[in-house]
C-alpha cells in the first residue's frame, strides 16, 4: 500500500513547471495526500490539467520569487484558503555557466536575486504561517553548492548560500519545532539540464557520465527524497543537507 504521509497538509511549491522538479514534486505529495498551492513564473498550464484530470484540487498562483509583492501576495493567498503551512519547497531556480572572469555584475545579481535572496523573500513571507511542531522548509540547493564546479561560480555561490541560509533557519526555528533542510541533487534530466548540456561537446559529456557512477537523476528520484525529508518521518533531522546521485568521493 503506498504511504499517505502528507494526508492533512499543505503544501506549497515554488517554480513549478510542466516538466521540472517542481511539477514531480507536487506529484509525489499530491499522490500521498498533501494539499498544493503551486507558485510559478509562467503557467504551466499542462501540468494543472494533468492534476485537474485526476481531480486533484491546486491553489495555482503566479509568483515571480524576485518581487516581495508578489510574494506576500502568494502567501496571503494560501494563508486564506489552507491556513497554516506545512511544507515550503523553495524550486524556483535558474544557472548561468561562463567562467568567473567572464561572468558580469548583471549576471552574477540577477542569478543571486533568484536563487538565493527569491528563496529567502519567499521563506520570510511564509514563515509567521508555517505550522509550529511540524512545518518544514525544504530548499533545492545543488551538489554545486557543496563541491563548486569550474564554469558556475554565480550558482555554485548562490546554492552554497541557500545552503547556509537552510542551517541558520534550522537553528533558529528548532525550538519552535520547525525544520529546515537542504537536497542537492547532481544532474537531473528537466529541461534546465537540456539547455546546459547543449553548449557542451562530447568530451565534456562522457566526463559528466563518469562523474555520476549512479547514473544522471529524474525528477522523482528527487521528489522521493523531498517527500521523505518533508515527511513526519523526518522529524528528527533539520539543517542538513542531502546530496543526490553524488558523494564526496565521486569526481566532480
Ligand atoms: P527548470 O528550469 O525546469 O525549473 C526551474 C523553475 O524555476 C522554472 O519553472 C522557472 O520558471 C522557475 N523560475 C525561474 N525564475 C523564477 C522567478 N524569478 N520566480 C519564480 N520562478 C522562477 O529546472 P529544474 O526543474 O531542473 O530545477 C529546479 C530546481 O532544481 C532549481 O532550483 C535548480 O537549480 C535545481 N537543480 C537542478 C538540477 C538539474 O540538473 N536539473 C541539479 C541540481 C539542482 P521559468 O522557466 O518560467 O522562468
Amino acid at each position: 500500500m503506498s504511504k499517505r504521509r502528507f494526508e492533512g497538509m499543505a503544501a506549497v511549491i515554488t517554480g513549478v513547471n510542466d516538466r521540472g522538479i517542481g511539477a514531480a514534486i507536487a506529484d509525489q505529495l499530491a499522490q500521498e495526500g498533501a494539499q498544493l498551492a503551486l507558485l510559478w513564473h509562467e503557467e504551466p498550464k499542462r501540468f494543472l490539467k494533468r492534476l485537474e484530470k485526476r481531480n486533484i484540487d491546486v491553489l495555482s498562483i503566479e509568483c515571480d520569487v524576485t518581487r516581495q509583492s508578489q510574494v506576500n501576495a502568494a502567501s496571503e493567498k494560501v494563508r486564506d484558503r489552507f491556513g497554516e503551512t506545512d511544507v515550503l519547497i523553495n524550486n524556483a531556480g535558474i544557472d548561468h555557466s561562463g567562467e568567473f572572469t567572464s561572468t558580469s555584475d548583471e549576471d552574477w545579481l540577477s542569478l543571486i536575486d533568484v536563487n538565493l535572496t527569491g528563496a529567502m523573500r519567499v521563506i520570510r513571507s511564509f514563515l509567521p504561517s508555517l505550522t509550529a511542531d511540524r512545518g518544514v522548509i525544504v530548499n533545492i540547493a545543488s551538489v554545486l553548492g557543496i563541491a563548486g564546479c569550474a564554469g558556475f561560480p554565480a550558482y555554485s555561490a548562490s546554492k552554497a548560500g541557500l545552503i547556509g541560509l537552510t542551517q541558520s533557519i534550522a537553528a533558529e526555528m528548532a525550538p519552535q519545532g520547525i525544520r529546515a533542510v537542504c537536497v542537492a541533487p547532481a544532474l537531473v534530466k528537466t529541461p534546465m539540464l537540456k539547455k546546459y548540456l547543449s553548449t557542451f561537446d562530447e568530451d565534456v559529456l562522457a566526463e559528466l557520465e563518469r562523474s555520476h557512477p549512479l547514473g544522471v537523476g529524474s525528477p522523482q528520484d528527487v521528489a522521493a527524497a523531498v517527500a521523505f525529508l518533508a515527511s513526519p518521518e523526518a522529524r528528527w533531522i533539520t539543517g542538513v543537507t542531502l546530496p543526490l546521485g553524488w558523494n564526496a568521493a565521486f569526481p566532480l
